[in-house]
């Protein structure tokens, strides 16, 4: 039977392609994709010309079952998403599960990943991490889970889009309290790579000064809560304070 790999590609320079990642890429019979367009000038970039086929949220159930027959026939197949690792933020959950429920061998090629790349370089504590990925794109329900989160220790990492990073430290700064630790990575391993990094207000203000402050990819990573009895964290000096201001005539 064949291998389905799960090849990591970059997430900006295509020189963070492994070695490893390009022969396998040339080697399989046909190459699963997210975005056959994107990921073909990938391969034509790599001088690797494979069948493709389209592997995306929307189509996933219908052709992890056709995927799973192709490794039953013998063949072997490589996914792809448009960037980074797929399955994180990314289809290819339904094809993994469903070639691993029957039986057939999954072997992951690693290589870049926003998440990894941008803790790998934040400065914050990396013992424990959360990954969020994309919260709800609406506010109130963006805002219930950062609330859910508020007393979590672990530092937390999020994905978000240029037109909601304005709107998502804001509600960093509202919920999880201004003076939580904030590290924002911007176009990572790409030339306008930069890093935000400070209390969650000054981040915002950072990001709201730079020109080029909202434009490209974002990862925000956050502080994990501070719950020690001398450190009181902010969020709960926020609440005893809304409940003081609540008491007052
Ligand atoms: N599978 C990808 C990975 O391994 O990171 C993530 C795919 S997800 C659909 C895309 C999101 O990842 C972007 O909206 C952004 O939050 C983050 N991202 C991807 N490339 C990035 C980069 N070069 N710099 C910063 N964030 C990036």
């Amino acid at each position: 039977a064949g291998t389905l790999y799960i090849v990591a590609t970059p997430i900006g320079n295509l020189d963070d392609i492994s070695a490893r990642a390009i022969k396998i890429l040339a080697s399989v019979d046909v190459i699963a994709a997210e975005d056959t367009r994107h990921s073909g000038r990938l391969l034509q970039h790599l001088a690797i010309q494979k069948p493709m086929l389209a592997l995306h949220d929307h189509n996933e159930r219908d052709r992890a079952a056709s995927l799973v027959d192709r490794l039953a026939k013998g063949e072997s197949v490589a996914l792809v998403s448009d960037a980074g690792t797929p399955l994180i933020s990314d289809p290819g959950f339904v094809v993994v599960r469903e070639a691993r429920a029957r039986g057939f061998r999954v072997s992951p090629v690693p290589g870049p990943c926003a998440m990894v790349a941008a803790l790998s370089a934040a400065g914050l504590p990396t013992d424990r991490f959360l990954f969020q990925g994309f919260l709800a794109a609406k506010r109130g329900a963006r805002r219930a889970a950062l609330e859910g989160l508020a007393r979590e220790t672990a530092t937390l990492v999020f994905y978000e889009s240029p037109h909601r990073i304005s709107d998502f430290l804001d509600d960093v700064v509202d919920v999880l309290g201004a003076g939580r630790e904030v590290v924002v990575a911007r176009e990572l391993t790409k030339s306008f790579e930069t890093f935000y990094s400070g209390s969650a207000s000054d981040v915002r203000q950072q990001v709201g000064e730079d020109s080029h402050g909202t434009r490209g990819e974002f990862v925000v990573m956050v502080r994990g809560a501070d719950l020690t009895a001398n450190a009181p964290d902010a969020v709960d000096v926020d609440r005893m304070l809304a409940m003081l201001v609540a008491e007052l005539p």
